[in-house]
């Protein structure tokens, strides 16, 4: 930041960061990808579909950027941690890490679709784990070197609100709310600092993983009510909170369509 001129610095606000996006296959995670490359960052794309990866990689190469595809899952601790050194080897150490991908799979819980409790505390909370213990030594050493360092977990309005069927999703997203506030502590006096955003819904694949019919007609029956967010719109204030001047931090950013009553 403090060689570049303030022309460069109001239009390519993130020059000289490096970026990892986790969920960068699809929705928020690609979106955001694409847009902290356009704001100058060098972007590491995280996910499972490499076929969906290497075009992203593709589209950012051909805007001018830089961007590096890293197929892995990241339930996978070790595989993460692996993906974790191909960054810092390939792109240098992460200084914006936005700890994207997620699942939600709303039902009745008398209806007991453990596999589906199991699978959302598996990525969202476990996956999620991963992949802070895996980058945050790399956030660290990048903000003592670089001066700054982001840690944006997402996580969702369903932290705050209460919305029937969906118990287990959002007790995954009040776990990643509270464990940003919980690390922010930590991790702010070493000029890491930690966000949680909290999206209502964004019209994504989120909503295609729905088996619960009641669910799905619910966010489908609110499409005629409500202009759901857009992923760009994440990608955007999550630009904005990684852009701010150094001493300022968004801890907690609760981000609703304007028509979305909760
Ligand atoms: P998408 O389904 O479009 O994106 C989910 C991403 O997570 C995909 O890129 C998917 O890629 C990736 N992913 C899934 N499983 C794994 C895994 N095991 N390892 C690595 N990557 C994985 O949904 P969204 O963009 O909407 O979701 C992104 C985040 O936003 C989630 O955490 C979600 O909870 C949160 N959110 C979404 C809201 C919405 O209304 N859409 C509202 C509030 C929060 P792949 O399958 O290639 O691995």
């Amino acid at each position: 930041m403090t060689t570049e001129t303030s022309a460069q610095a109001s239009t390519k606000p993130l020059a000289g960061r490096v970026a990892v996006v986790t969920g960068a296959s699809s929705g928020i995670g690609e979106a955001s990808a694409e847009h902290f490359a356009s704001l100058g960052a060098k972007v590491a794309v995280l996910a499972r579909r490499a076929d969906r990866l290497d075009d992203l990689v593709a589209r950012i190469a051909k805007a001018g950027g830089t961007a590096l595809a890293v197929t892995v899952d990241v339930t996978d601790a070790a595989a993460v941690q692996a993906a974790a050194d191909r960054v810092e080897a390939e792109l240098g150490d992460a200084d914006l890490l936005f700890n994207n991908a997620g699942v939600m799979l709303p039902a009745p819980v008398e209806e007991l679709r453990t596999d589906q409790w199991q699978r959302q505390i598996d990525l969202n909370i476990s996956g999620l784990m991963n992949v802070v213990g895996a980058f945050t030594p790399q956030l660290v050493r990048a903000a003592a070197e670089r001066g700054v360092a982001d840690l944006v977990n997402n996580s969702s309005s369903a932290a705050q609100n209460l919305y029937p069927t969906f118990a287990v999703y959002a007790g995954t997203k009040a776990f990643v709310t509270h464990l940003s506030k919980h690390l922010r502590m930590e991790l702010g006096p070493k000029k890491v600092r930690v966000s949680a955003i909290e999206p209502g819904i964004v019209g994504t694949e989120l909503q295609d993983h729905v088996t619960d019919e009641g669910a799905s007609a619910w966010l489908e029956g609110s499409k005629e009510t409500i202009d759901w967010l857009r992923s760009e719109d994440i990608a955007r204030t999550v630009g904005f909170i990684a852009s701010l001047p150094l001493r300022v931090n968004l801890p907690q950013v609760f981000i609703m369509p304007t028509a979305q009553p909760s």
